[in-house]
């Protein structure tokens, strides 16, 4: 599979869940590998144990100093920068009448403005080397779910910007693509239960009798379809959204 020996990728929000087993995976393929979080992490340090090469690096992807000081830290530790994972996220559900503006802001500022950040910081080593992969974190609520107008608005966004990425980069030889997970088990998930006052096996047990292969997912099972989407091999698939929810939809 897909070999990323001498390539280098940033992955946002890769301090844990779906960021953290997409910075592993990556690093096991043969990248130089960033992993970008709020604070510092361990990943990085597993990863550099478990010889690859990664280094950790601090910032708030709604930042656009930070953002570009990161990317540049990138560049200079490591020569390049090849693959974006736009990955950091968050969520705060509530239902329409009781959503706050606050909410509303943070869960689109996180999610698009982070977003396009760090495309646009890192395009400009990706246009120069004429060679570059963006994947970006979409979601099955992007079709519409209860308690998320802020989220679903925001991960449909994100299918409207990748492919706006794909029609403009892709003369640079440089692809766009989304993943769209479906119930994976992390933090985050785990959250909603005990936001919601639910035993996180009996969410789990509900969520596994509506997917066709009677499993809730795992970050690998989201990692590895990254993993695809930023090698040379998928150089061919731009502009696409991948469902990762073990269902037809
Ligand atoms: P987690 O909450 O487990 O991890 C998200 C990470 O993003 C955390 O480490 C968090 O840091 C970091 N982060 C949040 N805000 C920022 C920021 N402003 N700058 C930098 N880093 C930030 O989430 P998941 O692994 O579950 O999700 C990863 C992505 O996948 C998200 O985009 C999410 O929306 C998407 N997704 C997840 C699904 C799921 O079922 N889990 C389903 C569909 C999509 P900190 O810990 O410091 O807050």
């Amino acid at each position: 599979m897909n070999d990323l020996a001498g390539k280098v990728a940033v992955v946002t929000g890769g301090g844990r869940g779906i960021g953290a087993a997409t910075a592993q995976k990556l690093a096991g393929l043969g990248a130089a590998v960033a992993v970008v979080d709020l604070a510092e992490t361990v990943v990085a340090k597993e990863i550099s144990k478990s010889g690859g090469r990664a280094i950790a690096v601090s910032c708030d992807v709604t930042d656009p100093d930070a953002v570009d000081s990161m990317v540049d830290t990138v560049a200079d530790e490591f020569g390049s920068v090849d693959i974006l994972v736009n990955n950091a996220g968050i969520i705060r559900d509530d239902l329409l009448f009781k959503m706050s503006v606050e909410n509303w802001d943070a869960v689109i500022s996180t999610h698009l403005r982070g977003g396009f950040l760090c495309a646009k910081a890192a395009q400009r080593y990706m246009v120069e080397q004429k060679w570059g992969r963006i994947v970006n974190l979409s979601s099955t609520s992007a079709l519409g779910s209860r308690g998320q107008a802020n989220y679903s608005a925001a991960k449909a966004g994100i299918q409207g910007f990748t492919k706006t990425l794909a029609v403009e980069l892709g003369r640079y030889g440089i692809t766009a693509n989304a993943v769209a997970p479906g119930f994976i088990e992390t933090e985050m998930t785990r959250s909603v239960a005990e936001r919601t006052g639910i035993d996180f096996d009996v969410m789990k047990a509900a969520a596994e009798k509506e997917i066709a292969v009677r499993r809730v997912g795992r970050p690998e099972d989201v990692a590895n379809v990254i993993a695809f989407l930023a090698g040379e091999e998928s150089s061919y698939v731009t502009g696409q959204i991948i469902y990762v929810s073990g269902s037809a939809d």
